[in-house]
């Protein structure tokens, strides 16, 4: 069922009924239509309310209609609305929960609104990259000021009904949410009779405090949202319902909508929003499958990793032991753990109070017998395999039966690791990404054992510790670090053939990345890529990698840490000078290559690094470490800082056309280190 009506002597109350938050698919507008019809032609009934079930007036637009036919179909929800402007009885929408998007858009277009406590109202429509396109940007600025509408409109920001109770957006505001129903009902008997019957689109909107709020917020927002067109869309249809009458302001909304429905920001913003929720669905994994009951965590190793890693779970309120055999590296790693929360209590993202109960969660431990009862344990100590096994065969010594055993390893071969034990099927790769306590990615590392309740329990575990998960199968550095590889290989390529830092990492931060790979180097530190780089030299003398890097690692330029890398530093200054010895260093090195250096422009430099990230993804869907497209895009939109409105590297190379891209590709075969796109 998706609305339903019931006659109570002179009203009719209809109900939204689809679940989870009543959705406003096609199915659900037609009978939401068919109800308010039937009851506009009862002679007995004499007004009509409108409500959700369950826990929702309605939460929007359904979900799973997106992008489908349906979702404009007849009735639209515009059009359902504008019929709602012709009944001649009255509606009073019964906001019973969850209040958003299209939901509100409804509620608005009613005669009267009430409503409860505690109720989450929103028009969240401009994370998507549009604006409510169903009359929203011209009724809420009829009832609400235009500040408080600009927050909800051009930021999305969600608003508890509690803050808007004295607002003229409900007419009864009931503290006690418990008898809404029945005060609506007395309510609508009560109005039953008044006439003209008030509408939303009759009066006027309210003018902003300040003479120059629009240009305030306008100039804001070009910092703010540069990439975005929707916030300005949303901005703009909010002055409509200033300058102009409540028709040619509808007719304002809809131009901007449709505008915005093209736009390439929206398109990226939307497929991202589908991705994250593709991202839960686990090939080979029922969503039904029973969990592992995780209470408390033991993380070994107290070190840049391990301190984040035990920070994330004690934030979700678990016990969490840490162990560490070095008693100095045990008691660093706790001290930085509690400088880190205690940072977040003077910038006032904590209270003291909740800083000393997350610290009081984590325990250090120097032994593994005091671990054995934890029902997860994830390992970061060094990146050595052997560690790694005397560390796993440990593991399988001490833990009891059932406890999940995960590695945190960036590059190393989790199948092995899973041999250690005689207990694959518990093991498996949980890499987080550095550092641990902020990064929103989680790549959850399937083992080639790994059991279907290790992957669902860590899944089910990644959304407690907020955290996005995407499952990735076996491979040196997985789905990222893999792809990383092909980037900043291009990246020092670039350099050979007659580039500078400056330049490369310029046009991709002008394409839209926060740093470009040279910035981003030296603050990591360069090291650690060279120690990655002589390893993987020493297992395949034969890979094609350029020796910039190196060179610049023998001379102690190191990065941020020694005030000199790709660029010069100051003391205490993050600010990267161009250095004139690096482009010494790289003119020297394309001689003894025999590179004739070049002019090469920002668009190939762009091509070359995204391109790179594209090809390489396209042999990880292949080679079957990352199950969809989408979810190397969350791969890289939430651990690698590719620029949202572009929508990952995977969706940037569709909409280029993959025809296109491989002409490129053969392109770029052809010249310097060509070679390197074929592997
Ligand atoms: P780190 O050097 O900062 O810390 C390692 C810690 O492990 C040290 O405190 C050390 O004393 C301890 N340790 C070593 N052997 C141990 C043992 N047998 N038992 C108990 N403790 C032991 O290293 P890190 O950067 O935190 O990296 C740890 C792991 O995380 C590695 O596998 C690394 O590849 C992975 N990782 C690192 C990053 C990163 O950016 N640093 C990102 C993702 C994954």
């Amino acid at each position: 069922m998706t609305a339903s009506m019931q006659i109570n002597g002179s009203l009719a109350i209809i109900t939204i009924d689809n679940p989870p938050v009543n959705g406003l698919g096609h199915a659900t507008r037609s009978a939401i239509a068919e109800c308010l019809k039937t009851a506009e032609a009862n002679s007995e009934v004499m007004a009509i309310l409108l409500t959700g079930s369950g826990k929702a007036f309605s939460g929007g637009a359904d979900i799973k209609e997106f992008g489908t036919e349906k979702t404009f179909a007849q009735p639209s929800l515009p059009a359902l609305i504008e019929q709602m402007d012709a009944y001649t009885k009255p509606i009073v929408a019964v906001i019973n929960g969850v209040c958003m998007g299209g939901g509100l858009e409804l509620a608005l277009a009613c005669h009267y609104r009430v409503a409860g406590s505690g109720l989450q109202i929103a028009l969240p429509e401009v994370k998507l990259g549009l604006l409510p396109g169903a009359g929203g940007t011209q009724r809420l600025p009829r009832l609400l000021d235009i500040e408080t509408c600009a927050s909800m409109i051009s930021a999305g920001q969600i608003v508890l009904s509690d803050k808007l109770a004295q607002s003229a957006l409900f007419d009864i505001y009931e503290s006690d949410s418990q008898n809404l129903l029945a005060s609506a009902e007395d309510f609508a008997r009560s109005i039953a009779d008044v006439r003209p019957i008030p509408r939303v689109r009759d009066r006027p909107a309210n003018a902003p405090t300040t003479t120059d709020f629009f240009a305030v917020t306008r100039s804001a927002l070009m910092k703010k949202s540069k990439h975005f067109p929707a916030p300005f869309g949303c901005l703009d249809a909010l002055e409509a319902s200033l300058t102009q009458n409540f028709e040619d302001g509808i007719k304002t909304e809809r131009a901007i909508f449709q505008r915005l429905l093209q736009s390439p920001e929206s398109l990226a913003l939307r497929h991202i929003f589908m991705a994250e929720r593709a991202t839960g669905k686990i090939a080979g994994v029922d969503v039904n499958t029973p969990l592992r009951d995780i209470k408390s965590v033991a993380v070994i190793g107290a070190g840049t990793m391990g301190a984040g890693i035990a920070m994330n779970f004690a934030s979700a309120g678990m016990p969490v032991q840490i162990l560490d055999l070095q008693a100095a590296s045990l008691e660093k790693g706790l001290e930085r753990i509690r400088s880190n929360y205690q940072s977040a209590v003077s910038k006032g993202k904590l209270t003291q109070e909740q800083c000393e109960q997350r610290c009081k969660l984590i325990v250090g431990v120097d032994n593994y017998a005091a671990i054995a009862q934890a029902d997860l344990v994830i390992e970061a100590v060094f990146e050595e395999m052997q560690i790694k096994q005397s560390v796993f065969e440990q593991f399988d010594q001490v833990m009891k039966a059932g406890a999940i055993l995960a590695s945190n390893t960036s590059t190393l071969d989790l199948n092995q690791i899973a041999r250690f034990t005689k207990r694959p099927s518990d093991v498996i790769g949980l890499h987080f990404f550095s550092p641990a306590n902020i990064m929103e990615l989680l790549e959850i590392v399937r083992g080639e054992q790994t059991a279907a309740d290790v992957l669902a329990t860590c899944a089910a575990l990644a959304k407690k510790i907020k955290k996005t998960a995407v499952v990735a199968g076996v491979c040196d550095g997985f789905i990222g670090n893999r792809m990383l590889e092909q980037y900043t290989k291009q990246a020092a390529f670039l350099l050979e053939e007659g580039c500078t830092p400056q330049q490369v990492d310029r046009a991709i931060e002008a394409f839209g990345f926060a740093m470009g790979p040279f910035r981003m180097s030296d603050l990591a530190g360069n090291d650690i890529s060279w120690a990655i780089r002589k390893r993987r030299h020493a297992a395949n003398p034969q890979a094609i990698y350029s020796k910039l890097g190196d060179l610049l690692c023998e001379q102690g330029r190191f990065g941020q840490k020694t005030q000199a890398g790709w660029y010069d530093y100051q003391a205490n200054d993050r600010t990267a000078h161009p250095s004139e010895l690096v482009h010494q260093i790289i003119k020297q090195h394309a001689q003894t290559l025999g590179v004739t250096q070049r002019q090469i422009n920002d668009e190939e430099i762009v091509q070359r690094l995204v391109l790179a990230l594209a090809n390489e993804g396209r042999k990880i869907l292949r080679d079957g470490i990352a199950a969809r497209a989408s979810d190397i895009d969350i791969v890289y939109l939430k651990g690698y800082g590719f620029p949202l409105h572009r929508g990952g590297p995977m969706f940037y190379a569709n909409n280029l056309d993959w025809d296109k891209v491989d002409g490129l590709l053969q392109q770029f075969q052809q010249g310097h280190q060509g070679g390197t796109w074929l592997l």
